[in-house]
């Protein structure tokens, strides 16, 4: 795709997903993926660019964190011929797992992976729907990197700019399909 049709198609993807102000709280605007989803074409459409953006990287596992990041890292897994891994909040995987700590506004989250998952040397790319503050995606790189494995890069549907969320992934590969 040439820049100025990823551009066309960003724009295009921004009015398929929904704004819902006060959710789950006053003052944020949940952006809402579910219409894209159900829009076959425009969904398909968009797994094949975000994998275009990382097949020559020798990506091997896909991560996909809890729980939209899911639903965007099964297809991409599957169209750049890579396994799927889930990242799943503290205590829902039955195996021997790893744990990352990062800090909310109020408190701490945990998320997990299978302690198997990734092996040493191995590339990895992260998913998920949006880059906010970027603590979720900064604690599933350590997550990676406890396991000796390389993360190749990020990739998020949706990238809020003005919560500063590179500024806590200093030198990692991010792609973003569309910002705020
Ligand atoms: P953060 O750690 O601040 O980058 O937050 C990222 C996580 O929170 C992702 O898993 C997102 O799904 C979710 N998230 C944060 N802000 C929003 C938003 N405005 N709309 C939808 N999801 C959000």
């Amino acid at each position: 795709m040439t820049q100025a049709a990823a551009e066309a198609f960003a724009s295009k993807v921004k009015t398929i997903i929904r704004d819902v102000p006060d959710f789950p709280k006053k003052g944020i605007v949940f952006k809402d993926i579910t219409p894209l989803l159900a829009d076959h074409a425009a969904f398909s459409e968009m797994i094949k660019h975000i994998a275009a953006q990382f097949k020559s990287a020798g990506i091997t596992k896909v991560l996909g964190i809890e729980a939209r990041g899911f639903l965007l890292a099964a297809p991409i897994a599957l169209e750049l011929g890579a396994g799927l891994v889930p990242v799943r909040k503290k205590g829902k995987l039955p195996y021997k797992t790893v744990s990352a700590s990062y800090a909310l506004e109020y408190g701490t989250d945990t998320l997990e992976m299978h302690a198997d998952a990734v092996k040493a040397g191995e590339k990895v790319l992260i998913v998920d729907d949006v880059l906010a503050t970027g603590g979720t995606a900064a604690a599933v790189c350590e997550l990676v990197e406890k396991l000796g494995g390389k993360v190749a890069g990020i990739s998020m549907l949706i990238e809020l700019e003005f919560l500063k969320g590179r500024s806590k992934l200093p030198g990692r590969n991010i792609h973003s399909l569309i910002k705020y």
